[in-house]
């Protein structure tokens, strides 16, 4: 077997198996945590690796980047499912909403319009999440706390059973638990089901706070380059 293979197949097993241990330790289901492989700046050669030991979801940042390594792997892979994370621009928000099953990164209202045209333009409509910006860090995309309310209400609204969760990345240099409870609490009273937080390094935090999707990608791939 090739090395990249084994490597991706036996990260994911472990990945998987402390999963399912964070989950049992926080008296949650392992079925009920998805894991959402993150494969940017990884060649396609990682994703297929990963596609190869079962994995089904994945995220990239940037939709340039998507674009050119997943269309041609959906006809052999027909339930493989794509997340858009990062901070998206109004201007590629046509190409996301053509491309991915899940764009977590809706964070404005210009960028939710444009969110809104492009499904109707496209007939397609993918899961969308409201990328919270829980330590109001200037460099980070995201709905402000204290905006948060009004923009969950509003798109609702707009775009119904389509708005399915909602997502953060907290500050690096913050203990995660408090922005993750506050996530989660936010989404529990808005009546969303789906909560994405956590990343390789604290992963298993964001099960115990609630975690319903996880972020991993250096602890599955390896560094990027
Ligand atoms: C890169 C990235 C991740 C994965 O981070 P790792 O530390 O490599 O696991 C998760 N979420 C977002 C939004 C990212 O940009």
């Amino acid at each position: 077997m090739d090395n990249i293979y084994s490597a991706v197949a036996g990260n994911l097993r472990r990945i998987q198996d402390r999963i399912a241990d964070a989950a049992s330790r926080a008296g949650r289901r392992a079925e009920d945590i998805t894991l959402v492989a993150v494969s940017k700046m990884h060649p396609a050669e990682a994703v297929l690796a990963a596609l190869g030991a079962g994995q089904v979801h994945f995220g990239e940042n940037r939709v340039q980047e998507a674009a050119g390594k997943f269309p041609d792997l959906r006809g052999a892979y027909p339930a493989m499912r794509l997340h858009i994370i990062g901070g998206l621009q109004t201007n590629k928000a046509r190409d996301a909403v053509r491309l991915a099953d899940v764009i977590e990164s809706m964070d404005r209202p210009r960028l939710a319009d444009a969110i809104a045209d492009a499904i109707a333009r496209e007939g397609r409509t993918p899961d969308l999440l409201i990328q919270v910006n829980v330590g109001a860090e200037e460099q980070k995309s995201g709905v402000g706390r204290s905006d948060a309310d009004a923009f969950i209400i509003d798109c609702k609204a707009r775009f119904g059973a389509a708005l399915t969760g909602l997502m953060c990345i907290p500050p690096a240099e913050d203990d995660p638990a408090p922005h993750f409870d506050w996530l989660a609490d936010r989404a529990a009273r808005h009546g969303l089901k789906v909560v994405s937080m956590g990343m390789s390094g604290d992963f298993e935090t964001a099960i115990a706070h609630g975690a319903t999707h996880v972020r991993v990608g250096t602890a599955i791939f390896g560094t990027r380059g």
